[in-house]
């Protein structure tokens, strides 16, 4: 009797490459620095390597169809030649000027100010030309997908050879062949219909004989197996479009070679026997988000088919522990009579490279983490031992349990100091003394402001100056003293411009910051940072995320002397400013032993201890930033209750503590709101001031319709592109929210911060908006009587 052999495989790779080499070309490419065939070189090599990686980990496929110059979504955009008709493309342009056309668009290219994460959906607009398509998130990812267009007009045909001519050079390179796709089902749902009254859903029947065709392609080839993901078998779904997933892979599967349906990032539910069922060779599922599910999914698959079992975290940096991953295994081993493979949980995209660039970071805490090349080293070793091959894979085996073990205990790791004051937490810390008219009546008092209070977000204009010193000091080459001094004097300006521009509430302009999580988890416990642990955001655009590995406190205080500095300089109120417990969760890897809410619990709390140390020195307006508390939104709506009553006791926790006369202002950007709109009333910020501008308020309706309790400040122009709105479209936006907001409780102010921008343009802006509020003050204050006419 011969034992069943387990394979394994990854659902994809990261693209960028060691060294970020794709963003190196890419970037050159459009600056017209390298020709197209340059940059496909730069793409042929890195797949060639990331090739290798992946057999000499004992891959028993290479994944072929992971890459792309852009955007795996856009890919399959032109492989199924659905090209957006707006484009005006008339066929004989190079397949790559048209992709990247659609990836950037025809013109100007917005930016992005949020730093980091740059989490926002539709971040490219042209002036003239065609706008890129949509961007939005890939599921609960801080990856970026382009987003696929459709109407009654759109049509399918077999429109790209890229995906081939990769196979081929796989093939010839000696390569077992797995070929990706994204599946026609997902492929579909992530789209959006351009067109009145169309569904989507429609365009199935048209688009199948187009994937039949691709499949046919591939096997003729001679790949040997089609990945096909289907995460959207994770969420939930309207009936008609989980009834049509039978169909449609019946079909498919005609043609095709073995096809393993790939699904991740959340739990199968509803789905699961549905997709155990499909008449595909196997299934994909991922036991780092929904370890429960798979005893279940071991019942369900038919034995003939390959159970593919994602143990490795595709989602997070942290080293597998090899005998929880083993015990998970070989209870599914014993009872799946099939084939059984082993994977990351999805593709390892979502993971930095490689840990080898990391030459700084502490001994103790990278033995704790694998990248993606260490994650295919460990199903390496899993593999083994699964094989009964455990002899070869000793040292690596030995090496990775006392690296678990060591993390498990470490006194770096759990600190009774955090463990103790969280125990000894109420239920009324997440509460303010009094409630908000009572808030309200105080603040009014104190700050005495006037009919539409202006503010901005807080950052200013980073110039190349601000970066270069904020270098220099970093790499040693700027004393302290001279940096205080130099950031001081960025401060000074921002607070001589805001009181020129007639600004009521001013901000110190965040000149110090490089990044809005990155300043505080630098100046936090519990928290580390890599040097190369790029992960793509979208495009070229990567971000490398902090990493939470311990119990989070504040040991010194974090803003207090610029603020308070920032203060010194003007009689107005200054704002502090500082960043949500949410979104220093959300846009970090956090620790996988302990939930997440447990990790957003002490952060709230360092968060806390600097509110209260701002309040102390004086300061009495305080921002707690928190634009990603949407995207923590788990995939499936039963999970959103919970979710939402942690996270909002996590940010009330971190804005609690203060008197009532203190006033507490969130900011939000960039996110569908409106079906959050009771919890976030339920953070009972003082104020909160939120991106609008660009849906013309449609927002704010939402806001209105609910009848938003506090006081709030709807976003009254763009900041994402240079240009500078009239007075009259100001004018306009502000009439509008008065139209459902009690004209009291409105605030004044851009959409975000300006950190991306220029100078000269964001003081006209905002003299402007300045100029606009002035005019509806006058003819809006609530007890100002229209001027009788002197004489007729
Ligand atoms: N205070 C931050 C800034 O102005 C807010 C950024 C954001 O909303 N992401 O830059
Ligand atoms: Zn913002």
């Amino acid at each position: 009797m011969t034992a069943k052999k387990t394979l394994s495989h990854t659902l994809g790779f990261p693209r960028m490459g060691a060294h970020r080499e794709l963003k190196l070309a890419l970037e050159q490419h459009w600056k017209g620095d390298i020709d197209a065939a340059a940059l496909e070189a730069v793409g042929a090599d890195l797949r060639a390597r990331h090739w290798v990686i992946q057999r000499e980990a004992g891959l028993d496929f290479v994944t072929v169809g992971d890459f792309a110059f852009y955007d795996h979504v856009a890919n399959q955009i032109q492989l199924l030649g659905c090209e957006p008709a707006r484009f005006g493309f008339g066929g004989d342009e190079p397949v790559l000027s048209r992709y990247f056309a659609m990836a950037r668009g025809v013109q100007v290219d917005a930016e992005h100010t949020c730093g980091l994460a740059c989490n926002h959906g539709n971040t490219s607009e042209g002036s003239e030309g065609e706008t890129a398509l949509e961007m939005t998130k890939w599921f609960d990812t801080n990856y970026h997908y382009l987003v696929p267009e459709f109407s009654s007009t759109t049509q399918f045909k077999l429109a790209s050879h890229r995906l081939f001519e990769e196979v081929d050079q796989a093939l010839q390179a000696g390569h077992p062949v797995k070929a990706v796709l994204l599946g026609p089902l997902s492929f579909l749902w992530l789209g959006k219909e351009k067109e009145a009254g169309f569904d989507r859903f429609s365009l199935l029947e048209q688009l199948l004989p187009v994937y039949e065709n691709i499949l046919a392609r591939l096997k003729a080839q001679g790949v040997q197996w089609v990945q096909i993901d289907e995460p959207i078998l994770g969420l939930d779904l309207p009936d008609h479009w989980r009834h049509a997933f039978e169909p449609a892979y019946s079909r498919l599967a005609r043609s095709a070679p073995p096809v393993l349906l790939a699904t991740y990032f959340s739990p199968l539910q509803e789905n699961l026997r549905l997709a155990c069922q499909l008449p595909v060779a196997g299934l994909h599922v991922d036991a780092v988000r929904a370890p429960e599910e798979l005893t279940g999914v071991a019942d369900w698959l038919p034995s003939h088919k390959v159970l593919s079992v994602g143990i490795v975290d595709g989602r997070n940096i942290w080293r597998t522990d090899p005998d929880a991953a083993l015990a998970r295994l070989r209870p599914v081993a014993d009872k799946h009579q099939g084939a059984l493979w082993i994977a990351p949980s999805c593709s390892l995209l979502h993971v930095p490279y490689s840990l080898q660039a990391e030459a700084t970071l502490d001994p103790e805490i990278k033995s704790w983490l694998a990248f993606a090349v260490e994650k295919l080293g460990e199903l390496q070793t899993l593999k083994a031992v699964l094989n009964d091959d455990a002899a070869s894979v000793q040292a690596a085996l030995a090496e990775a349990r006392s690296a678990c073990a060591a993390r498990r205990s470490s006194p770096r790791v759990h600190r009774a100091d955090v463990a103790l004051r969280l125990a000894r937490t109420t239920a009324d810390d997440d509460r303010r003394a009094s409630a908000f008219p009572q808030r309200q009546a105080v603040q009014a008092e104190r700050f005495a402001l006037p009919l539409l209070p202006t503010t901005t977000i807080g950052s200013f204009p980073q110039t190349a100056d601000i970066r270069a010193a904020r270098a220099a000091f970093k790499r040693g080459q700027l004393d302290e003293a001279s940096y205080r001094q130099k950031m001081q004097a960025e401060i000074t300006l921002a607070v001589r411009k805001q009181e020129a521009i007639g600004l009521d509430v001013l901000v110190h302009g965040e000149a110090e910051r490089n990044d809005m999580v990155e300043y505080f988890g630098e100046q936090l416990a519990g928290f580390t940072f890599t040097t190369n642990g790029w992960v793509q955001s979208y495009g070229s655009r990567c971000v490398k995320p902090p990493v939470i590995y311990g119990d989070v406190s504040r040991p010194a205080a974090m803003t207090v002397a610029w603020t308070t500095y920032a203060q010194s300089l003007t009689p107005l109120p200054m704002k502090g400013m500082l960043t949500g417990p949410i979104t220093i969760l959300q846009w970090s890897f956090v620790r996988d032993d302990q939930p997440r809410s447990s990790t957003a619990q002490q952060i709230a709390w360092a968060i806390r201890d600097e509110v209260l140390d701002l309040e102390r020195a004086g300061i009495g307006i305080i921002q707690i930033d928190e634009p990603a508390i949407r995207e923590g939104l788990p995939l499936r709506r039963a999970g959103w209750k919970a979710y939402l009553e942690w996270a909002t006791r996590a940010f009330r926790v971190s804005a609690s503590g203060v008197a009532d006369r203190t006033q507490i202002h969130t900011h939000m950007c960039y996110s569908e709101f409106n079906d959050i709109l009771p919890e976030i009333a339920a953070m009972d910020a003082d104020v909160i001031t939120i991106e609008t501008s660009r849906s013309g308020m449609e927002l704010l309706r939402g806001f209105g319709d609910f009848k938003y309790p506090n006081e709030i400040g709807p976003g009254v122009y763009d900041i994402h592109s240079p240009r500078v709105p009239s007075v009259h479209e100001m004018i306009n936006l502000i009439q509008k929210a008065a139209g459902v907001v009690p004209i009291e409780n409105l605030w004044v102010n851009p959409d975000c911060g300006l950190k991306t921008r220029g100078w000269p343009e964001t003081e006209a802006a905002l003299l402007n908006m300045m100029t606009a509020t002035k005019l509806l003050r006058q003819k809006l204050a609530p007890n100002s009587q229209p001027k009788a006419t002197e004489d007729s």
